[in-house]
């Protein structure tokens, strides 16, 4: 029994897990954090939490922080430990050093979603404006670019449509490439909730999630495509519903380009788009496509609420086009209970986002070629804004491969544990001569590093997080940082070590700045966000109290815009050496790679990532439960326990990447997405035979 003692004060702050953004009360005595209690005024949680938010944060204490700043000249070196003055000292120069040899464009950065919205704001602006360069992205590129991509084009812009709160109105959910119990477990439990009142739900995903059939709930139809037909399934959905004339063309005559409708309703009539025609690709029964189309398009309120299944693909921007064109052709957007939301994975995507974190975007999705948004960044930092837009992560390494790249700043991302393709991330890494690796732990990354600077945890600073909702809300400072400074005040003394002149005192005043120059957020401020105001972006003079939902009265764009999105099957193909396909995601009591839950201390953890087969799959292979099974593919192989379970059908398994030990990265292609780069982990060819261990 551990005696905590009875709490003093408490301070109110937002979990830095999941997108969902529940807020809490973390209760002190002292100076000790004693306890995590769910705030019941919380907008996005009204009091509840799940296991992540509410214990898992014992890694801000843990052993394998790192408190001093690290450096050495080659990575076959030991690290030295030695000063912030000296660190950064060492970095800066190095910085400088490959500026005057080969430019700017030599030089970039990755910002956090796991940091806060100033801390992401200060990252891209040292790029731009201190490097030089907009070789700036984010882990969204490995997540919910396309959504930028897809629903901008569609919407006028990349975010989710709906608060959570709406979810009390929904009629007929589709959950399509989300697992929303395990990911997101907070609204995962509402749209349970919701569904228990009577709301049907459609499921269209290679598993058996939990919101399939879990107790008290049944979805009312399961879509168990193929990995990697997300589009063709939704074209053959839409081919029912403009066929069997249940179109909305009131709303889409209103409120969308008619013309373009109309070529699109052409494209999707076509009996090639026909779920019957379809089916021998998708392997889901005709008939249960039928009846889902019919479903959504007359049930009611649709909403569709989508993840990582949806991006992570070669398709991954045309199967959120194919989303949106399914929202507006049945009028399925715009108020209450109705939407397209995608589920944001880390705490901060939606604020790294709309922050600037993009290679082409400045804060508030306006495009680096903009002249007038670069001219208000301008006057501003006092600095001429490079007009082009700069290189995305991929591309930063294949530049680093040709020795056109030569220095990365990287904050609170561990790309070689997350990112696809673990050899070419590492010999991209490799290849470059300043690697700034900027985290809480010696991540697998660091490995590559040439300084290291300790980071801190969202216990130890101010700031804000944007959860899935566009909720802007407060993260405040219960622990003095144990390394000594906030990110913010780190990345503030790297940018002044090359030349900048920054003199923030706290964090408020990045806020402000970030309101001066970005329209969406004109009328955030740091006195509203710590008051608990419920401020969803936009925020300014349109809508002073914020945005719940959006495009109420009409796009952002002005016309909702219908796009063609023909099915192109993926590269990647199963073959007699690699006959199953592989995919991936999370479990509820993890997160991503693992760096903060793996180091609770608490006995749910699961130490391991397990490989889910089909029972005809794994006894063909003369495996069972418990074994271990050599996972290889055409980048790699990895050795994982399995467990044999109808969850997945036969021909597919699935894995999760949540420990070092397992990399389930190198087995990951390196296909991506046509628009954005964002890797295909959805979609790997594999063959799983048995094995003695790793
Ligand atoms: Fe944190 Fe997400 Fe869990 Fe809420 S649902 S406590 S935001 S991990």
């Amino acid at each position: 029994v551990i005696e905590i003692g009875k709490p003093e004060r408490s301070v109110l702050t937002t979990c830095a897990y999941c997108g969902v953004g529940c807020t809490f009360r973390a209760e002190m005595r002292g100076e000790q954090l004693v306890r995590m209690i769910p705030n019941k005024d919380g907008k996005a949680n009204h009091g509840h939490s799940c296991v992540k938010g509410r214990f898992a944060w014992g890694y801000a204490n843990h052993a394998d922080r790192i408190l001093k700043p690290m450096i050495r000249e080659k990575i076959d070196q030991p690290w030295r430990e030695v000063s912030w003055d000296e660190a950064i000292g060492f970095a800066a120069a190095k910085i400088q050093a490959i500026k005057a040899e080969s430019g700017p464009r030599a030089l970039g950065g990755i910002t956090s979603s796991r940091c806060t919205n100033e801390e992401t704001f200060l990252v891209q602006k040292l790029i731009r404006a201190g490097f030089g360069a907009n070789n700036v992205d984010t882990c969204a590129r490995v997540c919910h670019s396309p959504t930028g991509f897809g629903l901008s084009n569609a919407f006028g812009t990349s975010a989710g449509t709906q608060d959570f709160d709406s979810v009390e109105d929904v009629d007929v959910f589709i959950v399509i490439g989300a697992n929303p119990t395990d990911a997101h477990p907070v609204f995962g439990s509402r749209m349970k909730q919701r569904l228990r009142q009577g709301a049907k739900m459609i499921v269209i995903d290679p598993r058996k999630i939990d919101l399939v059939k879990s107790a008290h709930i049944q979805a009312d139809h399961h879509l168990p495509l193929q990995p990697g037909t997300n589009v063709a399934v939704l074209t053959s959905l839409a081919h029912v519903i403009v066929t069997e004339g249940l179109a909305d063309e009131a709303f889409i005559r209103e409120r969308c380009d008619w013309d373009e409708y109309q070529d699109w309703a052409r494209f999707v009539s076509d009996a090639k788009h026909s779920p019957e025609f379809l089916e021998p690709v998708t392997k889901v029964p005709a008939q249960t496509v039928r009846e889902a189309a019919r479903l959504y398009a007359t049930g009611g309120n649709g909403a569709i609420y989508y993840g990582l299944g949806v991006t992570e693909h070669s398709q991954g921007s045309s199967t959120v086009m194919a989303i949106a064109n399914l929202a507006m052709c049945t009028g399925n957007i715009g108020r209450r209970g109705v939407g397209v939301n995608p589920l944001r994975g880390q705490n901060n995507v939606q604020g790294a986002c709309d922050m600037g974190s993009f290679p082409h975007e400045l804060s508030g999705y306006r495009h680096i070629s903009n002249a007038d948004a670069r001219a208000l960044f301008e006057a501003d930092w006092g600095v001429t804004l490079d007009a082009e837009p700069g290189l995305r992560i991929p591309n930063m390494l294949d530049a680093a491969l040709d020795g056109s790249f030569r220095a990365i700043y990287i904050q609170g991302e561990d790309i070689l544990q997350s990112d696809p393709d673990t050899h070419h991330v590492a010999a991209g890494l490799a290849a470059m001569d300043c690697v700034i690796v900027h985290d809480l732990f010696l991540n697998e990354t660091a490995n590559y590093a040439h300084v290291f600077l300790p980071g801190s945890t969202f216990l130890e600073k101010d700031g804000t997080f944007t959860n899935a909702e566009r909720r802007i809300q407060p993260v405040q400072q219960v622990m003095e940082p144990a390394n000594g400074y906030a990110d913010w005040q780190i990345t503030q003394m790297l940018a002044n070590a090359i030349g900048c002149d920054w003199n923030y005192g706290h964090p408020s005043e990045i806020l402000a700045e970030i309101a001066r120059l970005t329209p969406t957020f004109s009328g955030v401020t740091w006195e509203r966000v710590v008051s608990g105001e419920p401020l969803q972006w936009p925020v300014n003079e349109k809508a002073p109290q914020g945005s719940p939902i959006m495009h109420v009265d009409g796009f952002v764009r002005g016309k909702g815009k219908f796009m063609v999105t023909e099915y192109v099957p993926t590269d990647e193909r199963t073959g007699p050496r690699f006959p199953l396909l592989l995919t991936t995601g999370r479990i509820l009591s993890q997160y991503n790679v693992g760096a903060q839950t793996r180091r609770t201390g608490n006995q749910v953890w699961h130490d391991e990532d397990i490989l889910e087969m089909h029972p005809t799959d794994a006894e063909n292979r003369g495996l069972k439960t418990g074994d271990f099974a050599r996972l290889a593919s055409r980048s790699g192989e990895t050795t994982l326990r399995v467990l044999v379970t109808e969850k997945v059908a036969p021909g597919v398994v699935y894995t999760t990447f949540h420990h070092p030990s397992t990399q389930a990265n190198v087995v990951t292609t390196d296909n991506s997405d046509w628009a954005t780069n964002c890797p295909e982990y959805k979609v790997t060819a594999v063959q799983v035979t048995p094995s003695n261990g790793p």
